[in-house]
């Protein structure tokens, strides 16, 4: 067969970011006394939430979940999406929302003569050394060689830092500081495991599917960094999306990876994190040795093999999902990083500091350097970099402005999340008490029943519609 291939769109899948910010409240320079912790900001973020939905646990009419746990941060879980614009634009739907939070709590903070500003960071590390973190969620089925298949994934998720890390200025234990992929690496503590904030593994094996447990699992990934650009969101998800695709596909199956499990994962991501030309060699389970950059343009190959022999026809965010993952090997093939410099993160921040440090003749460990590099992750309109370098031409975008305008209040249409959104925006409008999760749809103090929609791929339900109805009813 082969080449009268059965072609159209590689399968359906179901996914969704998960993202904690960083937040601080800052004194301007000089400024006696102390601003308030950062508890105290988050409280002053949520008080507007907690004030319309009695709780800092909602869902929004967006589809997606915000909610700030005792002691974190302050966090935004995007809607189920079944394609990367959508998944963009929800993603930095959540960061307008959050934005537009932070203003409003420093309005409250003036008001109430609280000295400083609050900031909030699309990052994973603070000054005081506390990781968190951005989890992606990735429906795959049910399989009995899932651990082996796990194994090769994580050599995946271990490897992919050198095109999707955010970078990370990263001090020397002899003093000093040179620039690394992740912030995350050094954070990582297990390759796979059930529990996140123990062991904090790279895969987290939870059994939580939030749909059919019979034919599905969710495969929590914990390892990647958090994305500034757009184009380095829809690069993680879709070379992810396109290697489950190919490791799902029985042409192609578990085979296709088996031979890619790494000897010492938790080694692996630290040496890989540190050496930006990509080039250490760390070792695979069967002993041999490869680099980096060999490990990625091996997937990147076996995956371009399988959509070509497959004939699928590629959407445009697929098309520039595989093109830029090319040509992010070939800049570190060729160590001429500019070819990337607007669409990876690490590159992106990598010439910005370049500039700068140039500019001013400074050393990789210099306040004023560490400075810059937390702006490039202050998602502030004000503050924050990315507009101004999206703006000159620094930073490619995937979405329009409007886009992003737009995902704050309408749900991805074409998954459960176009349900839940509707409900959750019916509700809002009258006032009714609702109580809803990623499976389930509950009018409080009603006749009806909790409905379960178990099919996230799903966005139509005759039992919503009937629960719409009854949202409308005069309580
Ligand atoms: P927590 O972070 O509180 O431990 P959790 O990891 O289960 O819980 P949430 O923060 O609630 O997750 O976020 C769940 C994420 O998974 C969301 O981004 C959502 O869009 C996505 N998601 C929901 N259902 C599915 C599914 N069936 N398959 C893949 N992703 C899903
Ligand atoms: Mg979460
Ligand atoms: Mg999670």
């Amino acid at each position: 067969e082969g080449t009268d291939a059965a072609g159209g769109s590689t399968p359906r899948r179901i996914y969704g970011i998960e993202t904690e910010y960083g937040i601080t409240c800052a004194l301007p320079a000089g400024a006696p006394g102390a601003a308030i912790s950062a508890d105290d900001a988050a409280r002053y973020l949520f008080r507007k939430v907690v004030a319309w939905g009695r709780s800092s646990n909602v869902f929004l009419p967006n589809g997606a979940r915000l909610y700030l746990d005792v002691g974190s941060h302050p966090e935004y879980a995007s809607a189920e999406c079944d394609d990367l614009r959508q998944l963009v634009a929800n993603d930095r739907a959540g960061e307008l929302i959050l934005d537009r939070m932070t203003e409003d709590a420093n309005v409250l903070l003036a008001a109430e003569e609280v000295p400083g500003t609050i900031h909030l960071f699309k990052n994973n590390l603070d000054s005081a050394g506390n990781s968190y973190g951005c989890h992606e969620n990735y429906l795959i089925r049910r399989r009995r060689d899932f651990q082996a298949v796990g194994e090769a994934l994580v050599g995946y998720f271990v490897t992919r830092q050198i095109l999707t890390g955010a970078g990370h200025i990263r001090p020397r234990p002899g003093g000093g500081a040179t620039y690394a992929f992740s912030q995350r690496a050094d954070q990582m503590w297990d390759a796979m495991s059930s529990a996140t904030t123990r062991s904090r593994p790279v895969i987290n094996t939870r059994d939580e599917p939030h749909a059919d447990a019979e034919h599905y699992r969710r495969m929590h990934v914990i390892a990647g960094d958090t994305s500034v650009a757009e184009t380095t969101t829809m690069l993680k998800v879709g070379m992810t999306d396109l290697l489950l695709g190919m490791i799902e596909d029985p042409a192609a199956g578990s085979g296709s990876v088996r031979d890619l499990a790494l000897a010492e994962p938790m080694r692996a991501i630290r040496e890989i994190s540190r050496d930006l030309t990509a080039t250490t060699a760390v070792e695979l389970s069967d002993g041999r040795r490869v680099s980096a950059l060999e490990y990625q343009s091996e997937i990147h190959e076996r995956v371009r093999a399988w959509i070509d022999e497959s004939g699928f026809t590629l959407s445009s965010s697929q098309e520039r999902v595989v093109d830029l993952w090319e040509r992010g090997l070939e800049a570190l093939r060729t160590q001429d990083y500019d070819a990337v410099s607007t669409e990876l993160d690490w590159a992106i921040k990598y010439r910005l500091i370049e500039r700068y440090r140039a500019k001013h003749t400074l050393a990789w460990d210099d306040p004023r350097v560490a400075r810059l590099s937390l702006a490039y992750h202050d998602i502030s309109a004000r503050h924050g970099l990315a507009r101004p370098l999206a703006a000159r031409g620094l930073m490619a975008r995937v979405t329009t402005d409007d886009e992003v305008e737009a995902a704050t209040n309408e749900p991805p249409a074409t998954t459960r999340a176009a349900l839940r959104g509707r409900f959750v925006a019916a509700a809002q409008a009258r006032r009714r008490d609702i109580t809803v999760d990623w499976v389930h749809l509950k009018l409080n103090d009603s006749a009806h029943r909790t409905v379960a929609l178990k099919d996230p791929f799903s966005p139509v339900d005759e039992r919503v519609e009937a629960l719409l109805e009854a949202v409308e009813e005069p309580a």
